[in-house]
């Protein structure tokens, strides 16, 4: 479908940062299919701009970590026809909910006597903690290809429903691993399932649509597109219950060890797609309104 306007002109679209790491942008710029529909007028990445003009679609990536954070949604939300969150940061905390963490929230705000730098929030936020938002796009970053499905509204995009199944690797029935292997150790097997060698995978829980990159590269799923529909819409530890249920089905890992190794900070990314929902009160996102 064209994001045309019905005049012939570019529909405007905008993108704003908060705090994240800037791969949402990166990616977004791996792409260039949407030059012919739209008019890219905000992103302080490559075009300078004081505030955020009117415009049909504003993309948010990024955190609420801070107050200025927090402003500037505030502000650009006010000056769009349509808000899109994309990437994990926007959607669950992401890379900056890391911070919420005591040890390292303790750090940052040793330096009591800092000046002229945002304050922190005693917690880093999604953004529809604080402003409407029409469509969510998770990922960690979203793929160019999903960046162009959800701008240009795309009825050609196909997405799988979970990650296994556009990982292409078998499922072995007879290879039972008795421990997990820890990241970066030991061999990976090409074709065979990342969890039949022992690898904490969860790409079966995990909705599909990036066309699984990570496993295919041989490492595994860390889940940053967020629960599959089956899983979106209930609580975090249903997600967490389903992996124990996959994991004690193919393997003799014994639960604890999962459980724990989901929840350790060496593995903090889960974390990360957990921390919206886990034991908070944020609700969950419609999965009629995520890509
Ligand atoms: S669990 Fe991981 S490695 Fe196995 S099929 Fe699913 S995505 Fe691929
Ligand atoms: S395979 Fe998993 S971790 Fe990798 S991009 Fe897809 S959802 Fe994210």
């Amino acid at each position: 479908m064209s994001s045309r306007e019905g005049n012939g002109k570019l529909k405007r679209f905008a993108v704003l940062q908060l705090s994240g790491c800037a791969g949402c942008e990166v990616s977004l710029l791996n792409a260039n299919e949407w030059l012919e529909e739209y008019q890219l007028v905000y992103m302080p990445l490559v075009i300078s701009a004081y505030i955020v003009p009117h415009v049909d679609v504003l993309l948010v990536s990024g955190g609420v970590r801070t107050d200025e954070d927090l402003y500037n949604l505030r502000r650009a939300t006010r000056q769009a026809d349509q808000v899109i969150a994309v990437g994990t940061c926007a959607i669950s905390g992401g890379v900056a909910s890391l911070g919420n963490r005591d040890d390292v929230r303790e750090l940052f705000l040793a330096g009591g006597d800092r000046r002229h730098i945002p304050r922190l929030l005693p917690r880093c936020a999604p953004i529809d903690s604080a402003v409407m938002v029409d469509r969510y796009l998770p990922g960690c970053p979203p793929t160019p290809e999903l960046f162009m499905a959800i701008l240009l509204d795309s009825t050609d995009f196909r997405a799988s429903r979970i990650v296994c199944q556009e990982c292409g690797r078998r499922k072995l029935r007879d290879v039972r691993p008795a421990h997990l292997t820890g990241f970066q150790h030991g061999h990976v097997e090409p074709d065979i399932c990342l969890i039949n060698q022992g690898y904490l995978c969860i790409g079966s829980s995990t909705r599909g649509g990036c066309r699984a990159p990570c496993p295919r590269a041989g490492h595994p799923c860390v889940g940053c597109r967020g629960p599959s529909d089956a899983l979106i819409e209930r609580e975090a530890q249903d997600w967490m219950d389903s992996i124990q249920r996959v994991f004690a089905g193919m393997t003799d890992i014994p639960p604890d060890e999962v459980a724990e190794a989901l929840r350790s900070p060496q593995l903090a990314l889960f974390l990360f797609q957990f921390s919206d929902y886990a034991g908070s009160s944020a609700r969950p996102r419609p999965k009629e309104k995520v890509l």
